[in-house]
């Protein structure tokens, strides 16, 4: 893993404006593990892939994320802090390339993987969330045996689907990130879903934006390139802004 310099962040938000956030995660993976390619990154459990991400956010803008959660109920707006050690400190069932998976439920013997960034763009093409985190689960099955017969994965009952979720769950805890909320106002209680992806694109975006302006204040005060405005460490940036009187 290499730190995400100011010219990545500005690399990274510029090559994702127009990208899917599937590909926008890829993209950032990309910048900040040189050494693992698109493709494998590609490939990387849902949970592996977002294990990665959050490590790099805690070293681009440090350990807490500060989520933002409002409450169904009432509409009061929560923050909720996160340390990003914790929660990428759960262990993962397996590590490193997909491999095939075996579950019974009832009759029902299914061979299975665990999805990954293709699955998880495949799907999102269904606009109502069932149906697409369905498809999603019916990508990584690999073979469905009813006693001796070959069934097809569209076919199973809900209840083995279900049970299927929750072995991949169990495999690869970090693909959905959830939260056990208490409202403060109205003691409704609920779950929130993180997406690490997108609350790091979000960060990534607001911090291009910050550079962007920073960059525009410095060329204007002192004619600078935005080339070396960029390569200047951010205390001297933020020294130089000083003196410009921004
Ligand atoms: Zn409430």
């Amino acid at each position: 893993m290499q730190d995400l310099t100011a010219q990545d962040i500005l690399a990274v938000w510029e090559a994702g404006q127009d990208q899917h956030p599937v590909d926008r995660a890829l993209t950032v993976l990309e910048h900040g593990f040189p050494d693992l390619t698109r493709e494998r990154s590609a490939r990387l459990p849902l949970g592996q892939r977002d294990r990665l991400l959050l490590v790099l956010r805690a070293q681009v803008f440090g350990d807490v994320m500060t989520a933002a959660a409002g409450c169904p109920k009432c509409g009061e707006q929560l923050e909720i802090p996160i340390a990003v050690s914790e929660v990428s400190g759960q262990p993962a069932a397996v590590s490193g390339q997909p491999a095939a998976f075996s579950l019974r439920s009832g009759k029902y013997a299914v061979r299975f993987r665990l999805p990954d960034s293709r699955d998880q763009a495949a799907a999102a093409v269904s606009p109502d969330p069932t149906a697409a985190h369905r498809a999603l689960l019916e990508r990584c099955i690999i073979s469905v045996r009813h006693g001796k017969q070959e069934v097809r994965p569209s076919r199973l009952p809900e209840a083995t689907v279900t049970a299927l979720a929750g072995r991949m769950e169990e495999l690869d805890p970090l693909a959905e990130l959830t939260f056990d909320l208490t409202c403060p106002q109205c003691g409704n209680q609920w779950e929130e879903v993180l997406d690490p992806a997108g609350f790091f694109w979000a960060e990534l975006a607001m911090e291009a934006q910050r550079l962007l302006s920073e960059v525009h204040t410095l060329a204007q005060a002192y004619g600078w390139r935005e080339q070396d405005i960029l390569a200047l460490s951010a205390r001297r940036r933020q020294q130089y802004l000083g003196l410009a009187g921004s």
